[in-house]
């Protein structure tokens, strides 16, 4: 055994079908009594209906949180929190409305109580991202770290199975790249693996059958294992990848993140030979990276970037913005293998 560093991360985890009704329960272990439920458009029904649950201890919807939280819809949540007297921002839904929650939290220390309803996984992590002018800057800072988290499945059952798939593969990319993370360790390796079996056996049963209940289930759970190594150990090439695909060509993130990771696995294949026969074996493949592309292709999900908007002449700006900060990858990062790499996802090639 070599030696290591785990930090665990403080947070409250309810897991469970109908573990919605636990909800006055944790705001009470809290201490809190005026929540701003936040959402997207798409889930303001949703939301109202958690508000009407929830009485006098709702303070409002804010029901705009929109992909990459743009900065003037932070500054406008935040806006809405002081004016209804807000003492925590609940958010219910994916990605994009935890975080605007951790928009709020940043600024105002409001704590996070997050129902998360994809399998994005932020909402384990003290990762904040905020948009303004196109740029998306990302940063970690405790205070934004959810303080509880219920995992309720039954809330899932309306996931369109395209967004299922997409965010299911964008989960199993966090831990595929905390297998071979420059910080991995054996706790974090373990949840990474456990997370991918979870998301890669449950992804096909929900497109046969979205409401099942038990592989919704499973998804989560395998959702919030994958979030939790997110946030605990540092990411590398397919992370930056997909946030400069994402950030620079305004590619939408679940969709990227499905496309680009076999071709990411394809390319740190024989740096980290013990973390992709892991990522493999989770997937149920005999390579991790062919396995990834089989999950996406065989569940209906997109395989290249062109079919979600990226255009042929954008690859050569996206290897120049790739190559411009350099971070840790377990193989070094040169233009021509990654020139190849975005040609590959930009054609939709099964790695070979
Ligand atoms: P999303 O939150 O944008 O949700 C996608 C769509 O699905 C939205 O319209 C949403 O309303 C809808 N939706 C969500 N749950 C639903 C449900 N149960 N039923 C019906 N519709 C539902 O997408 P996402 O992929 O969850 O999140 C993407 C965002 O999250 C990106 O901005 C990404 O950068 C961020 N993210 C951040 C972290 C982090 O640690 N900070 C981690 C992962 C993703």
């Amino acid at each position: 055994m070599n030696d290591f560093i785990y930090h665990a991360l403080p947070s409250r985890v309810v897991f469970g079908a109908g573990s919605l009704r636990h909800l006055e329960r944790e705001l009470d272990l809290l201490g809190l009594k005026r929540a701003l439920v936040l959402s997207t458009p798409q889930q303001r029904a949703q939301a109202e209906a958690i508000a009407a649950r929830l009485g006098a201890r709702a303070a409002g919807v804010f029901a705009d949180a929109v992909m990459h939280v743009p900065l003037a819809v932070a500054r406008e949540a935040r806006a809405v929190a002081e004016r209804v007297g807000a003492d925590c921002a609940l958010a219910v839904g994916g990605g994009s409305t935890t975080g605007l929650g951790k928009a709020i939290a940043l600024d105002s220390g409001l704590p996070v109580i997050a129902i998360p309803t994809t399998y994005a996984g932020s909402e384990m992590t003290p990762i904040y991202g905020i948009t303004d002018d196109g740029i998306k800057k990302t940063g970690r800072d405790a205070r934004v770290l959810p303080k509880t988290v219920i995992y309720d499945p039954e809330l899932t059952l309306s996931l369109p199975t395209s967004i299922s798939v997409t965010s299911g593969i964008n989960a199993i990319a966090h831990a595929a790249e905390a297998l071979y993370s420059q910080d991995a360790n054996p706790i974090t390796s373990m949840m990474a693996e456990e997370g991918i079996r979870a998301l890669a056996s449950s992804l096909p049963c929900i497109v046969r059958r979205p409401t099942d209940l038990a592989a919704r289930g499973d998804a989560l759970y395998g959702a919030w294992l994958c979030g939790a190594v997110l946030g605990a150990v540092g990411m590398a090439l397919h992370h930056k990848l997909c946030h400069t695909l994402g950030g620079s060509f305004n590619l939408p993130h679940a969709e990227t993140h499905t496309i680009v990771l076999p071709h990411a696995l394809a390319y740190n294949r024989d740096a980290a030979p013990d973390a992709m026969r892991r990522i493999a074996r989770a997937l149920g493949a005999s390579d991790a990276a062919q396995g990834a592309y089989d999950l996406a292709k065989a569940n209906g999900a997109p395989v290249s970037l062109r079919e979600i908007g990226l255009r042929e002449s954008d690859l050569d700006t996206a290897l120049d913005i790739a190559l411009r900060n350099p971070y840790w990858n377990p193989r070094p990062i040169e233009r021509a293998p990654l020139a190849a790499l975005l040609r590959d996802a930009y054609e939709g090639r099964r790695p070979t």
